[in-house]
């Protein structure tokens, strides 16, 4: 159940509707937008009903919601889109964010390069894996803690909001001294203890849509993080399965306009891995962007013929200037703000 305040709904108005839905044992979600405050009551929902909300001082309206994942709707408050700020860099709204770095983090010389050009060119965060999820467990796992560590070193030295995977809870505090953003990847993206873990800490997360899961399984996903009380979640279209056997994944961009009909929350593209080839990353990040996604999360190398892991799809340090500039063109056309020259200069 939603409660949508009054327009000048007083600040004890809110806090006694509040108080009431939380007396019943429900847990009450407050959104406050521009203008008017919307409350979420996730709980019982005959509890809820029975409190009379419906004309108590401040109030507006009552509105259900119809939906299976209520945090994440795109009703909970009331049609704006979630803003996040992760040190700093805003994504969602007007922001767009270009993460970008290595699929994983192989050495400091190979990270340090990647971060210093990618900063340069204004991406706004930089990503690369210290635990790798791969399919073979003969294949490399990441650097682990020693991964983290360098990620910690490019941060210091880029200023750079580091994006980075967590695949195992036990993992969670050392990735917690390094990650501004917390990815967990299309693999992990039903595993609820996992989620909720990390809905009970506070860090911004970026959750990859799996490999044959729908929307509403990913909305449900992010409503694992949402009902721990944790609000900063970002969803992540990476490609799904299909009949398709020309590229790897399909990528699904009707997943873009489809999720911010259904969410409030940030939705961005990973344009590597679905294609797994680096010539179609830059027309797929460029629709992307074209299709109103509020962020791009790409890999990119010094020598993508070294890499030890994803080396065909990563995009050469090379030539990342020039494909920022042209995002940063496609992501205009669908309303956002300039951000590169920002964020080269922060
Ligand atoms: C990654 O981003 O490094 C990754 C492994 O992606 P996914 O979980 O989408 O396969
Ligand atoms: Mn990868």
């Amino acid at each position: 159940m939603m409660i949508v305040m009054k327009a000048g709904a007083t600040e004890a108005e809110i806090q006694s509707v509040i108080e009431r839905i939380e007396s019943v044992g429900a847990h009450a979600h407050p959104s406050r937008g521009e203008e008017v405050t919307v409350i979420g009551a996730i709980g019982d929902l005959e509890h809820v009903s029975r409190l009379g909300l419906e004309g108590a001082p401040g109030v507006s309206q009552l509105v259900p919601i119809l939906k299976p994942y209520k945090l994440a709707s795109h009703a909970l408050r009331h049609g704006s889109p979630s803003v996040l700020d992760i040190g700093g860099r805003k994504i969602g709204g007007e922001h767009f964010a270009l993460i970008a770095g290595p699929c994983t983090v192989e050495s400091r010389d190979q990270l340090l390069t990647t971060a210093h050009t990618v900063k340069s060119a204004g991406a706004t965060m930089l990503r690369g894996g210290a635990y790798k999820p791969r399919t073979s467990p003969y294949a490399f796992q990441g650097l682990g803690t020693e991964g983290l560590r360098l990620l910690a070193e490019a941060k210091a030295q880029t200023g750079l909001p580091i994006v980075t995977e967590l695949m195992d809870s036990r993992d969670l505090e050392p990735v917690l001294e390094v990650a501004d953003v917390i990815q967990v990847g299309a693999r992990n993206m039903q595993n609820y203890t996992l989620l909720s873990e990390i809905g009970r800490s506070d860090r911004p997360v970026l959750i990859k849509r799996g490999l044959s899961s729908t929307l509403e399984e990913l909305l449900m996903a992010a409503e694992y993080v949402l009902k721990e009380g944790n609000p900063n979640v970002i969803l992540c279209e990476r490609g799904i399965r299909t009949f398709e056997t020309a590229y790897r994944f399909t990528l699904d961009l009707t997943a873009v306009p489809v999720l911010k009909e259904l969410s409030h929350l940030p939705v961005v593209v990973d344009p590597s891995h679905a294609p797994g080839r680096r010539s179609l990353v830059e027309p797929l990040s460029l629709a992307a962007a074209a299709a109103g996604a509020d962020g791009i999360i790409v890999e990119v190398h010094p020598q993508p013929e070294e890499a030890i892991c994803d080396g065909p799809q990563q995009l050469r340090t090379e030539g990342f200037a020039e494909y920022a500039r042209k995002v940063e063109a496609a992501a205009a056309v669908a309303g956002k703000t300039a951000f590169l020259e920002a964020a080269a200069a922060a």
